[in-house]
């Protein structure tokens, strides 16, 4: 075991600040990382903040962040895929039971026995798991993704979590070209949403509640863009929708979203506001409608989601900030006023 510097919140209303923490030395199926990027992902900030209580109560201190990268500093004595030197990712899974049929399938975010990267039972050192605002970590190989060597890295750490949670329900729902698609939410999440699809070749389509992200929403790949606030724009695209992606994470309306799918249409709900949402029967009787919800991803489609970014040279827009401007990072994106996710540059805990 040894120590890593990290930054910890002690609970529901306090700072997240400087600490260290225990890692553990790797094992012989383990890889030891240096971490150089955390994405700030909005899971971060409830979980912080303890707003999903209900239904995953926070344990502090919490260490939060599952969007890394980092180059692989040591291997274990039977790691056969990364050596040291190598520029590697993990997202929010560090361990699974590997039998199960979930795992079996490669769908190990469905796997009874999987282990977050934060707040879940460490099963090495004890106590929970601590994740990636911190030097280093040390994580399974099966759980290691390998990042393209052509991708910003501060980009390419929230992919490891935004990345895969819209692209995985994009390609399950048969998202291609010719397909009409809402992405719902210009966040961390919407913005990945609306490149990969824009890739897959589908209209794109955003709903935004704010104006200002208009420009933003065509540059990086809509097709068209509607203020959801607006009932006139919203009704000209009723029953059009083949699939509406909806990563909003506070209380919305979401008939009004329903409304505008097709036949058959699904919206599937990535955001996870810790509120309940009000369905009207009627807005899915009618055109035999569906919603759904999706989390993350397998590992295998981690990896696919991750070359398939590495061809079309996608990574997320961030702002990179340094670990001691978290708290400011946190507030400015409980007030979506982040374009588009937060990375915190690791290499500043070194002046902790
Ligand atoms: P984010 O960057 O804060 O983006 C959320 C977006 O939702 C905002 O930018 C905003 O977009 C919109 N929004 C916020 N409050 C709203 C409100 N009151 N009414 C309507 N729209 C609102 O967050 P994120 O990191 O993308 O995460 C989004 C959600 O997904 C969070 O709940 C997070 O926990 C969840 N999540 C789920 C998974 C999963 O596996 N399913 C994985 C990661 C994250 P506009 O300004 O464009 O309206
Ligand atoms: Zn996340």
């Amino acid at each position: 075991m040894y120590q890593a510097q990290a930054y910890s919140a002690a609970g529901a209303t306090a700072p997240l600040a400087a600490t260290t923490i225990p890692r553990r030395d790797p094992t012989e199926h383990d890889v030891q990382i240096d971490i150089l990027f955390c994405g700030i992902c909005h899971s971060d900030l409830h979980s912080v903040r303890d707003e999903w209580n209900e239904f995953a109560p926070t344990v502090y201190p919490i260490v939060p962040g599952h969007e890394i990268v980092g180059r692989v500093t040591n291997v274990g004595s039977a790691v056969k895929k990364y050596k040291h030197g190598d520029l590697v990712g993990v997202g929010c899974l560090v361990d699974s039971d590997g039998t199960c049929h979930e795992c079996e399938a490669g769908l190990e975010q469905f796997c009874p026995n999987r282990i977050l990267t934060y707040n879940a039972p460490d099963r090495h050192l004890g106590g929970l798991t601590f994740g990636g605002y911190s030097k280093s970590i040390v994580v399974d190989e099966r759980f290691v993704l390998r990042v393209p060597a052509n991708l910003d890295l501060a980009g390419a750490a929230p992919l490891m979590c935004a990345g895969i949670t819209t692209y995985s329900p994009l390609r399950h729902w048969g998202v291609t070209k010719g397909k009409k698609v809402g992405v719902v939410g210009l966040g961390g999440l919407g913005h990945m949403g609306v490149k990969i699809a824009h890739a897959l070749g589908a209209h794109v389509v955003v709903f935004t509640t704010s104006p200002n992200k208009k420009e933003d929403a065509l540059r990086l790949g809509a097709d068209e863009v509607v203020v959801s606030r607006n009932a006139d724009e919203m009704a000209k695209h009723n029953d059009t929708f083949n699939f509406i992606l909806d990563t909003v994470s506070a209380q919305h309306d979401i008939n009004s979203y329903l409304n505008l799918l097709a036949r058959d249409g699904n919206i599937t709900l990535v955001g996870a506001p810790p509120e309940g949402l009000n369905v009207a029967a009627f807005s899915l009787i009618g055109g035999r409608r569906s919603l759904s919800g999706s989390p993350i991803g397998g590992l295998r489609e981690t990896q696919e989601m991750l070359d398939f970014c590495g061809e079309h040279n996608l990574t997320a827009d961030v702002e990179v900030i340094p670990i001691q401007k978290v708290n400011e990072a946190y507030d400015r994106l409980a007030r979506s006023d982040v374009k588009y996710r937060f990375s915190i540059d690791m290499a500043s805990l070194e002046s902790e």
